[in-house]
């Protein structure tokens, strides 16, 4: 199997590397595409023996050029597109955070590769879009988010489906009070008890809007109206999501937490193999399994999300990058935890929605909103 790593420094990308190190003769890499983490980059140029390596800065390609000069070394946004497009690949990991996504997937699916995604803004931003190329292009959209994964493993008969039950561990904050919520620091909302993640995610699974973006994600996926999609609290994320059938029965794929497995599944789908955490699971030690409702009034992002979906059109768009914006705001502590929601909600509401965008009004949409949201932080208007 021939593949690529888009963010291969991320979280997803170095356990994608540690899931291919555990299958020798498996895979063959045919690029990594990482960031400025360029120490990281050498080690793994090293132990994977890649034909391309693309980085962000064009500083940093001209140094791993000098150092490497059988790699074809690429950069920046252009170096991704490039990477996805090689025709070599079988299946391309996309997981690179926030918008960067979008571009390097539609490359690979224009290619005809198979897309192992990681990167939710990627259906967010243009789900219509990318499942609509997909489909005519014949590739396969394999999702490693764990619950799609799960729900990816759960589904036999698209057409008897009742619903989908996407699982939610709750985050840091399940029980804390509004207030709490309110006056988080960035480090008590960086603590998340289940899943070990990068940080913008780790924020958005504190505020729900993570599960938000799921749920539209799940959309797309599994091409399922957005009636059909619950969310149910499962504190002890060991159901990683399940599906209803029209006669009652429903399916569940458990398992503890871990990246590994549902990374795994998606680079050798549709076979399976012995792998890092093959037989740690154990309904003994897991003990007791709990569901619980969402709270919407603790955790408002998530019915932004839904009513964004269901508008659909640029709403999503605006939705995703208010949020990115305001969290990386957040992150940099100019703002409060609760002004992410307030902000998404205001750039929400003041927008006129689009109602089939094409890919240019999504990027246009896409600046015009993180501008809009970088100058209401800097001006302290909110
Ligand atoms: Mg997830």
């Amino acid at each position: 199997m021939k593949i690529s790593i888009l963010g291969s420094t991320g979280s997803i990308g170095r356990q994608a590397v540690e899931v291919i190190q555990k299958m020798p003769g498996f895979f063959e890499v045919v690029s990594i595409c990482g960031g400025d983490n360029v120490e990281l980059l050498k080690q793994q140029i090293e132990l994977l023996n890649p034909k391309n390596v693309c980085v962000k800065s064009e500083s940093n390609a001209l140094l791993l050029k000098k150092e490497y000069p059988k790699v074809n070394v690429l950069f920046g946004d252009e170096g991704l597109v490039e990477a996805a497009s090689d025709k070599t690949n079988d299946r391309i990991l996309v997981s690179v955070s926030g918008k960067t996504g979008l571009k390097p997937t539609l490359a690979a699916i224009e290619n005809g590769i198979d897309i192992a995604l990681a990167n939710k803004e990627t259906l967010v931003m243009a789900g219509d879009i990318v499942m609509q190329r997909a489909k005519e292009k014949n590739v396969n959209i394999l999702p490693v988010d764990s619950e799609h994964g799960a729900i990816h493993q759960c589904l036999s008969n698209r057409n008897e489906v009742e619903k989908l039950i996407i699982t939610a561990s709750g985050g840091p904050f399940r029980n804390k009070t509004i207030d709490d919520i309110k006056n988080a620091t960035v480090e008590e909302t960086l603590h998340h008890p289940r899943w070990n993640m990068g940080k913008k995610i780790t924020i958005d699974s504190a505020t729900l809007m993570n599960k938000g973006l799921e749920v539209i994600e799940a959309h797309h996926l599994f091409n399922m109206p957005y009636e059909k999609i619950q969310v149910v609290v499962h504190p002890q994320s060991i159901v990683h999501s399940a599906v209803e059938y029209v006669d009652g029965s429903v399916i569940a794929q458990l398992g503890f937490p871990s990246m590994h497995i549902p990374i795994q599944y998606t680079l050798t789908y549709p076979h399976r193999f012995e792998g890092i955490e093959t037989k740690s699971f154990d309904f003994i030690k897991a003990g007791r399994l709990d569901f619980d409702a969402p709270d919407l009034e603790k955790f408002p992002c998530l019915k932004l999300a839904f009513d964004a979906g269901k508008t659909g059109g640029t709403l999503p768009v605006v939705m995703n990058a208010a949020n990115e914006e305001a969290v990386f705001a957040f992150l940099d502590k100019k703002i409060s935890l609760w002004s992410v929601y307030e902000i998404t909600k205001k750039m929400m509401l003041s927008h006129s929605v689009i109602k089939k965008p094409s890919l240019d009004e999504i990027f246009e949409t896409d600046k015009m909103v993180r501008d809009a949201v970088r100058n209401m932080v800097l001006n302290k208007q909110i």
